[in-house]
């Protein structure tokens, strides 16, 4: 990030949008400017991220998948690109909370995983999501996952299925 833009979003976000803070250090929020990131965090719990083609405020699960998927970036600010040679992705534009954004994991990650991707591809990025999402499934789950919840054919389906641990027995018919 050259220095120009490092000034307009230090001043664009100098205060924070949601309680009005100006402040960073000693607990009351944070600034980190590094060559490819921009992030300021405020106390109130508001956050936004600038990097690899990301603006966003909800970053949490987003800035995670950045570190987590090696190749990973944003497209246009609407697109998560997480492996680029074999094209798992999946669209932001309506993401809006880390439950939407789980949903989206088991429906478009699930199909690459269970069915498209080969045997080089399939466990690094099952790895990358189980790290991601803090869990353990393995292929066989997958397979049950992207037969029940890929392709977003049951978004309620999978939210309670995530609002249970993840419990496979939702998913067996
Ligand atoms: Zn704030």
């Amino acid at each position: 990030m050259n220095l120009s833009d490092s000034l307009v979003l230090m001043e664009k976000y100098a205060q924070c949008p949601k309680c009005k803070s100006d402040k960073v250090g000693n607990g009351a929020g944070t600034l980190e400017v590094e060559d490819d990131t921009f992030k300021r965090t405020c106390k109130c719990g508001w956050a936004v991220l600038v990097k690899k083609g990301l603006v966003r405020e909800d970053i949490t699960m987003i800035e995670k998948a950045l570190q987590v998927f090696p190749k990973s970036y944003v497209y246009r600010n609407e697109e998560l690109i997480l492996e680029p040679r074999n094209n798992v992705y999946f669209r932001l534009v309506d993401v809006e909370t880390e439950i939407d954004f789980k949903c989206k994991m088991f429906a478009w990650v699930s199909r690459p995983i269970a069915k498209s991707l080969n045997k080089y591809w399939a466990p690094r990025v099952l790895k990358s999501f189980n790290t991601l999402m803090d869990t353990n499934f393995t292929k066989s789950d997958m397979y049950l996952i992207y037969d029940r919840l890929g392709n977003d054919v049951n978004r309620k389906l999978t939210i309670r299925f995530i609002e249970s641990g993840y419990d496979m027995e939702l998913l067996k018919r």
